[in-house]
């Protein structure tokens, strides 16, 4: 049983940021307005996530460590209206099987939390203690025992190196969330949520600037265009901010975080003709479409999805952008 668990582990946790990823789907799924992340050592000593989120019941929470206990799919029908960025039921119990687990939570309306420990996948009882609305899940030493596995982690400033890109990436898809990430507790990124009103702009540019630098924030061009099935939002660079590196484009499909090859591949052609060569342009590009036109069940990690309707996709995108490059700032 454990065994099953810990293969099946691989392939949703390659590493610490592996695990702050799922942590952190499981809390914006719970509606989080707040997020408190807490790495200690990189993670390959602790990692720790708190939210303000709907908790789970105390009835529930062994469930929570048990693997497709909670899946939220049945059939074939319900991941064509998925609307959770969490679906399996696999996470935790993966995540559990690897680590030292320590897992607190209170609903809102609950007078006392209940917290259960889970030691490379053995259960204790739950037990209750008191802990403010929400739910915290701590995952201390990653891999114990998985020897093996442990030693494929690299140093601990690399492994933040991830975590931090992770959260700060994230955080561009939920401007509404507050966002705090400190390393060996010391405070390393602090987002304030954007309220509801015209200030939103100012804290997405803020948040922006923090991820794609000042000029990218200052000068990126806006874009928002519906189609019959679609919805595409979000910013491009114009072509004089583009640069040797690729590594300034991030995609959302449905709010979550993927590379897609389609979606690549449209925006290289919208550039082509302004473009350098060999220059990669920056973007924040937010598709959202029905969830019954992606299939987000291609690989356990969820970094990649299969558009059903591909060509609509990438000759939305393409117009879209050419013809935003060529009005320029408006
Ligand atoms: P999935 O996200 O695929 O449903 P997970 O293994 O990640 O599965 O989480 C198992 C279940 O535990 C979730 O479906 C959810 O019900 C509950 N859960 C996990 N984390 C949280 C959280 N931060 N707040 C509320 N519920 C949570
Ligand atoms: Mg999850």
């Amino acid at each position: 049983q454990h065994l099953i668990s810990q293969i099946a582990a691989g392939e949703v946790v390659e590493r610490p940021v592996s695990v702050i990823k799922e942590l952190i789907e499981n809390s914006l799924d719970a509606g989080a307005r707040l997020l408190e992340i807490d790495i200690t050592h990189g993670g390959l000593k602790q990692l720790r996530v708190r939210d303000d989120g709907c908790g789970i019941d105390a009835a529930d929470l062994p469930l929570a460590l048990a693997r497709h206990a909670t899946s939220k799919i049945t059939t074939a029908d319900d991941l064509e209206a998925l609307h959770t960025l969490g679906f399996r039921g696999e996470a935790l119990p993966c995540i559990a099987a690897v680590s030292r687990l320590k897992l607190i939570s209170r609903p809102p309306e609950a007078a006392l939390a209940w917290s259960l420990v889970s030691n490379g996948g053995d259960v204790t009882s739950p037990q209750p203690l008191a802990h403010p609305p929400g739910t915290c899940v701590e995952v201390t030493d990653l891999f114990f025992n998985l020897p093996a596995r442990r030693k494929f982690l690299r140093t601990a400033a690399t492994e933040f190196g991830h975590i931090e890109q992770l959260v700060r990436q994230l955080a561009l898809a939920t401007p509404s969330v507050a966002v705090r990430l400190s390393h060996n507790q010391r405070l390393v990124v602090n987002l304030p949520a954007a309220p509801a009103d015209a200030a939103a702009d100012q804290i997405l540019t803020a948040r922006h600037a923090a991820l794609l630098g000042e000029d990218f924030a200052a000068q990126a061009l806006a874009l928002d265009v519906h189609s019959a099935n679609a919805h595409l939002h979000g910013w491009i660079a114009p072509a004089t901010l583009s640069r040797a590196q690729g590594d300034r484009q991030f995609l959302f499909v449905n709010g979550r975080i993927v590379t897609d090859r389609l979606v690549n591949h449209a925006v290289r052609l919208a550039y082509q003709d302004v473009l350098p060569h060999g220059r990669y342009p920056a973007f924040v590009l937010f598709l959202e479409l029905p969830p019954r036109l992606v299939d987000v069940n291609v690989h356990p990690s969820k970094r990649e999805v299969r558009f059903r309707e591909g060509r609509q996709v990438h000759d939305l995108i393409v117009q879209t952008i050419t013809q935003r490059l060529a009005s320029g700032r408006l």
